[in-house]
């Protein structure tokens, strides 16, 4: 019997036509064997991948997957938000990623608001339940938060707002995910959270995001990767054998789907996956 919980796997679109039939003829075909729940597309910073991100999920719909969009507010006013989402109702979307976006750069001059909390409230306004709507969590807490507990507030009140589920930043320590499941339920915060699992298969990349994000690269862990900087199929076999120890951890908690950021990449996604049954 399999162990894995339902799997998603996160995608950012392609530059070009040409480079989206690869993402979808090769990467998705491949991760598509895992029998996915959905494939999301990120939204890059300031909603300059509108239409990629669009084409992307579209493209992705048409080879017959459930496909999600990351909306984030870029630099979007209202009546454009209102019309992307009218747009995504009549290409048949109905599961959006509901984020505020990266600060400065993945916020423009025509955002309308400052926090997820008021795309959450404008898509549910003008589109009811059109769209389960997911939302971003933080268990080591979010990068411009004050503090862990007014982070906590911030996300109930995004949740209260209208979000169907949410899918954390990742992160390595899965003490930091049980500690913030249990702040959550303290805050009578219910909705399923999704842990998101980023495979390791390169320590300069890793840094580089994970600075950016906020995310806890433990210091054992970095210093293994270091030792195998300059060996790559090392660096990905352990970073196999690492995630999936951590994939284990999280499914004996009980987590309702793990939501894989591939970075358009299917092997060491599918090989944690296949180590999980
Ligand atoms: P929010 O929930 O608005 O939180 C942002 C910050 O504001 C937090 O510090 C919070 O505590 C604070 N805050 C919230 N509400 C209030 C309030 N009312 N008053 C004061 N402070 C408040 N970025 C992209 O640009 N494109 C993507 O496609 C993308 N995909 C992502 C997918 C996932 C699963 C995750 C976890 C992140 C993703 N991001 C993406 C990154 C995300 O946009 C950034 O982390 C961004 O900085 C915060 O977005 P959010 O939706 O969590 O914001």
């Amino acid at each position: 019997m399999s162990r894995l919980p339902p799997v998603s796997f996160e995608f950012f679109p392609p530059r070009d036509a040409e480079g989206r039939a690869r993402l979808i003829n090769n990467v998705a075909a491949k991760l598509g064997v895992l029998n996915p729940h959905f494939f999301s597309v990120t939204y890059g910073a300031g909603g300059s991948t509108r239409d990629g991100t669009r084409q992307t999920v579209v493209d992705l719909k048409a080879a017959g997957f459930d496909a999600a969009p990351h909306l984030s507010m870029g630099n979007d006013d209202i009546p454009a938000v209102k019309q992307t989402l009218d747009d995504y109702a009549a290409q048949g979307i109905n599961r959006i990623v509901a984020l505020r976006g990266d600060q400065p750069s993945g916020v423009g001059s025509n955002r309308f608001a400052n926090n997820a909390q008021a795309l959450v409230e404008l898509i549910r306004e003008h589109s009811g339940k059109q769209f389960h709507l997911e939302v971003a969590a933080y268990p080591e807490t979010h990068p411009d938060a004050k503090s862990a507990a007014a982070d906590l507030d911030h996300f109930k009140r995004k949740v209260d707002a209208g979000a169907d589920s949410a899918i954390t930043q990742y992160f390595y320590n899965v003490d930091a995910f049980e500690n913030f499941l249990n702040r959550c339920a303290q805050a009578n915060i219910s909705l399923p959270i999704i842990p998101g699992i980023m495979p390791i298969t390169n320590l300069a990349s890793l840094v580089r995001f994970s600075d950016k994000c906020g995310a806890d690269i433990p210091r054992w862990l970095r210093y293994v990767l270091i030792d195998l900087e300059n060996d790559e199929q090392a660096t990905i076999e352990f970073g196999v054998e690492v995630m999936t120890r951590v994939c284990e951890q999280l499914i004996s908690l009980g987590v309702p789907g793990l939501h894989f950021y591939t970075l358009n990449r299917w092997g060491a996604t599918t090989r944690i996956c296949e180590n999980l049954g």
